[in-house]
């Protein structure tokens, strides 16, 4: 398996977050969150590193990202996967984060409007996936669709804090979890807007 870190931070340090949020662009170069409105935000960009480092993504990998959001995480994962597969309960989000990934030319990433929770099915099994919003538990389904050797990036805790936690699972189905350090996210809302 080839490790793309290297290549991931050099890829990383050149992205405009500007270009994907509409509001507070002048606040996207700084390591902070900021909001995308509709009560939603983008996470510090170091922590969107962080996350994607530890998913440990590979030039085969096909991945499901559960809250598109902006569509700046999206956008990094794309860049060093095969496939993404992203799902966003918002419509406006989805919308907006639709067009700027046409516009920037890639052609690896599906986007859905949906309950995220539930996964992708018809897409599934899946070698990575990330979460980027709170749940109080890793949803069962996304478990189900987490192939076997596959990773799992998730925010798992109360509204306030969680623990970000890595999921793995081996080649005989046995799933782990690795606490990674606190973290702040907005929640994982089970029903569309
Ligand atoms: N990764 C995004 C930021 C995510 S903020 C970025 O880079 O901009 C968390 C996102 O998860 C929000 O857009 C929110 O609407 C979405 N979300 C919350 N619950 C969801 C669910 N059940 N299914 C899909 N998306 C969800």
């Amino acid at each position: 398996m080839q490790n793309q870190e290297k290549d991931i931070i050099r890829y990383f340090e050149q992205m405009d977050r500007s270009y994907f949020v509409d509001e507070n662009k002048e606040l996207a170069s700084l390591d902070r969150p900021i909001s995308i409105g509709y009560g939603q935000t983008i996470s510090q960009p170091t922590l969107v590193l962080k996350m994607t480092l530890e998913l440990d993504l590979f030039p085969q990998s096909s991945v499901l990202e559960i809250g598109t959001g902006s569509g700046f995480q999206t956008a990094l994962l794309a860049a060093f996967s095969d496939t993404v597969y992203t799902v966003e309960r918002i419509k406006a989000l989805h919308e907006w984060a639709k067009g700027k990934l046409h516009e920037s030319a890639f052609t690896n990433i599906h986007l859905k409007r949906g309950n995220g929770s539930l996964g992708w099915k018809e897409n599934a099994p899946y070698d990575r996936i990330m979460v980027t919003a709170a749940a109080s538990e890793v949803p069962a389904q996304l478990l189900e669709q987490l192939k076997n050797g596959g990773k799992m990036i998730i925010p798992i805790g109360s509204p306030h804090s969680q623990d970000l936690t890595l999921i793995e699972k081996n080649e005989q189905g046995e799933v782990t979890s690795t606490f990674i350090m606190p973290v702040v996210f907005v929640g994982l809302v089970d029903s569309e807007d």
